[in-house]
């Protein structure tokens, strides 16, 4: 499968924290009581629980491609539904990054399709908002990363103030005013730190296009793997994928051998 290192991994961590704590996956086997909502990139490098130090149950997560919050995304609204009505998170997180590769193909002036370039439309607000910013205060010429980064700011605004707008946000400020919280924060992967962004700066304009995406075109890439996780012991079991009829294992197996480092 090719996997088994990460699976070993998960044993290991299962039993160290057994150690630590035995009581720990029984707790967690009651329930959870998260205490933010983050809705952060899908991004490899910004795993919200990690660079925040958290531990299981901590943390309410939903992650996409460059942290949007979209009017339409039935996704995103049951998780924020269920973190606010059901859950009783007090405050939510919005957080970007810089480097964020989905806001710099947002930043592309050619539009490309496919789902990541209507995607990444949402985002593209941001950026004609900081052009506009920028011709304001004759300061066009910054360097691609700094305007990146200004743009990486101001879709963390934008989507904060999407998300405020929410029927179920309001809905619940009514009851109960200014909760829950909203914060829009920004990681920084050259650093590693945390900046709060200025959530009274908000501002909108019509969306700019763009996007691009380089797909790849390779058979059986990537392989799918289903795996359930169990709260009351920490393992994850492999489910037979078999059965579910998504990995051709002919294909799994001649990429294997193509990408075969001998390390694992
Ligand atoms: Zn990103």
């Amino acid at each position: 499968m090719g996997l088994d290192d990460l699976l070993e991994r998960n044993r290991t961590w299962a039993a160290y924290m057994v150690a630590q704590d035995p009581e720990y996956f029984i707790r967690h086997a009651g329930g959870q009581r998260p205490r933010i909502l983050w809705i952060g990139c899908a991004d490899s490098r910004v795993p919200g629980e990690q660079v925040l130090s958290s531990r299981p149950g901590e943390l309410f997560v939903h992650r996409n491609i460059a942290n949007i919050v979209s009017y339409n995304d039935v996704n995103l609204a049951a998780v924020v539904q269920y973190a606010v009505e059901h859950l009783k998170v007090q405050d939510i997180v919005v957080c970007g990054h810089y480097g964020c590769g989905g806001v710099r193909a947002a930043c592309q002036d050619r539009v490309v399709g496919g789902y990541i370039g209507d995607w990444l439309m949402i985002a593209g607000w941001a950026k004609r908002w900081v052009e506009e910013r920028l011709k304001k205060e004759g300061k066009e010429r910054l360097s691609d990363e700094d305007f990146l980064d200004l743009v990486v700011e101001e879709n963390v605004r934008l989507q904060v103030k999407h998300l405020s707008a929410l029927s179920m946000i309001r809905e619940a400020w009514d009851h109960q005013p200014g909760v829950p919280r909203l914060h829009g924060w920004c990681y920084d992967i050259r650093s590693g730190h945390i900046k709060v962004i200025d959530e009274t700066e908000t501002g909108v304009t019509p969306a700019a296009a763009a996007a691009a995406t380089d797909a790849a075109h390779q058979s059986g890439v990537p392989r799918l793997h289903g795996w359930c996780y169990d709260i009351r012991s920490g393992h994850i079991k492999v489910i037979d994928e078999t059965e579910t009829g998504v990995t051709p294992a002919a294909a799994a197996a001649a990429t294997d051998a193509a990408h075969q480092s001998g390390d694992t």
